[in-house]
């Protein structure tokens, strides 16, 4: 077997045992998974998953981004060129690299979710290395063929009681709309996520804002139309995805709150495509502000995911085009940023933001200050660099001092690596059960309240945060 049952827990006797028993109480609940980026299609289709390379190395960019920083080529890992390039296509020989290099994620998160996928679905309880590449593969090859390893049939067994995807306002849902029509009974569900429309750097801004409109049936050459068609896409994301949340991936979380008139003549300008930076940065700050005054409206919950340096490595963009793992965390502001949308909205009690981070230093000094003062914000969990024991650990180091655990909001997986889910929930379940641990030993906490806490971390917040 690969995995201690007492991993991530405190090695202090004492700690641990209080560990152990807050665990015990947690580890079986249903997985919540309120915000990610599975394929729709999957639970849509059911259809098999083809090989292992094709469900572990292609899609992953955690993986593939650690064997590219050690010269391996992403051709050779299958990842698809954004020209229709020769890749690799030897499921086996891109398996057998992956194995050759399996050392590089000594001490990772990725060689914890991937060895807790290898023995908790797929029955391996062999490490990974170039002698046992091959039955590795074989073994977990053979499950795919079998209809218990179909996407529906692993969403049961993981006990996943609810999945979010996340999907642009130019998507049809169809994928969505075809898990409903099916009958099938796992709950799966979209989230709005506006970027390619209201970015006027993202690729194909105009041709999206014109697309946009076509979907609403709004005329998105004017301000208001342009509003109103945002309006109506939300509103068929409820309807027809199931959606309860938005979530917005910006460079930074700057917002603004213009007067009509300019925002609207920014508009007109990024619809001319003539727009600055700066001005690119107003509109997108400018586009919080209208989003979050939409959820006053409608509901839905806002994520503001910002601070990743999109597309670092202009060669890696040029041939495989986004999330690629060439994305890089930069410095976040959130205290003057925010203020804008704060003086608008900050002190509604039925409106949930819900602030993330690539910027740890942004934790102790304005993320909790401010999401334990203003009722409208949460703190999201860490989040994807920072998706790790370590990572969670600091994240609770810094956050609960000041924000208590009640203005935070559960795990979120965030993954596309659709069986890393159990592992990363297991993660964190494990480090918040021995964060609590800690407190109870410290006699800082009874043991009956971190028991509660650990099942409103678990289960409680999320479901409360995302109104699911
Ligand atoms: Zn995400």
């Amino acid at each position: 077997m690969m995995l201690h049952p007492d991993r991530l827990f405190p090695s202090d006797p004492a700690q641990r045992d209080i560990a152990r028993r807050l665990y015990a109480a947690v580890s079986n609940l249903p997985i919540v998974s309120p915000h990610g980026h599975t394929d729709p299609s999957w639970f849509a289709k059911d259809e098999a998953f083809p090989d292992p390379a094709a469900l572990f190395v292609k899609p992953d960019h955690y993986a593939f981004r650690m064997l590219y920083s050690q010269g391996v080529p992403l051709e050779s890992l299958g990842v698809p060129r954004a020209d229709g390039g020769a890749v690799e296509t030897d499921s086996r020989k891109i398996w057998r690299l992956l194995a050759q290099h399996w050392h590089l994620f000594r001490g990772t998160p990725t060689r914890m979710w991937l060895d807790h996928a290898f023995e908790t679905v797929f029955g391996v309880t062999e490490r990974l290395s170039p002698a046992s590449a091959d039955r590795i593969y074989d073994q977990i090859d053979a499950c795919l063929q079998s209809p218990e390893f179909r996407p529906r049939a692993l969403f049961k067994r993981f006990n996943i009681e609810l999945l979010a995807t996340t999907e642009s306002p130019l998507d049809t849902l169809e994928h969505h709309r075809a898990i409903r029509e099916s009958g099938w009974d796992g709950c799966v569900i979209t989230a709005f996520r506006p970027d390619p429309v209201v970015d006027p750097e993202f690729e194909g801004f105009q041709a999206n804002v014109e697309t946009l409109g076509a979907l609403a049936g709004e005329n998105t050459t004017t301000w208001a139309g342009y509003l109103n068609a945002l309006r109506n896409r939300r509103q068929y994301f409820k309807e027809v995805g199931g959606a309860t949340s938005t979530d917005h991936g910006h460079p930074t979380a700057v917002t603004a709150d213009l007067s009509t008139a300019e925002a609207s003549a920014l508009f007109d300008k990024a619809l001319r495509g003539t727009v600055t930076a700066a001005e690119a940065e107003l509109f997108r700050g400018q586009m919080l502000t209208e989003m979050a005054k939409m959820s006053l409206e409608d509901g839905l919950t806002m994520q503001i995911h910002p601070g990743s340096f999109r597309n670092h490595n202009p060669v890696v963009f040029e041939r495989f085009g986004r999330d690629k793992g060439a994305d890089i965390p930069t410095r976040t502001d959130y205290v003057r940023a925010l203020k804008p949308l704060l003086d608008r909205v900050g002190n509604e009690r039925d409106l949930t933001i819900i602030l993330f981070t690539l910027d740890e230093t942004s934790y102790a000094r304005e993320l909790a200050p401010l999401a334990g003062h203003y009722p409208a914000l949460r703190v999201g969990p860490a989040w994807w660099f920072h998706d790790s024991p370590e990572g969670m650990r600091r994240y609770r180091e810094m956050i609960t001092e000041t924000a208590g655990f009640y203005n935070t909001v559960g795990f979120n997986d965030d993954t596309r690596a659709f069986c890393s889910i159990p592992a990363r929930h297991d993660v964190a379940r494990r480090v918040d059960c021995a964060f609590l641990a800690r407190l109870v030993a410290e006699h800082r906490l009874e043991e009956d309240e971190a028991a509660e806490l650990a099942v409103d971390l678990t289960y409680n917040l999320v479901k409360k945060a995302y109104k699911l």
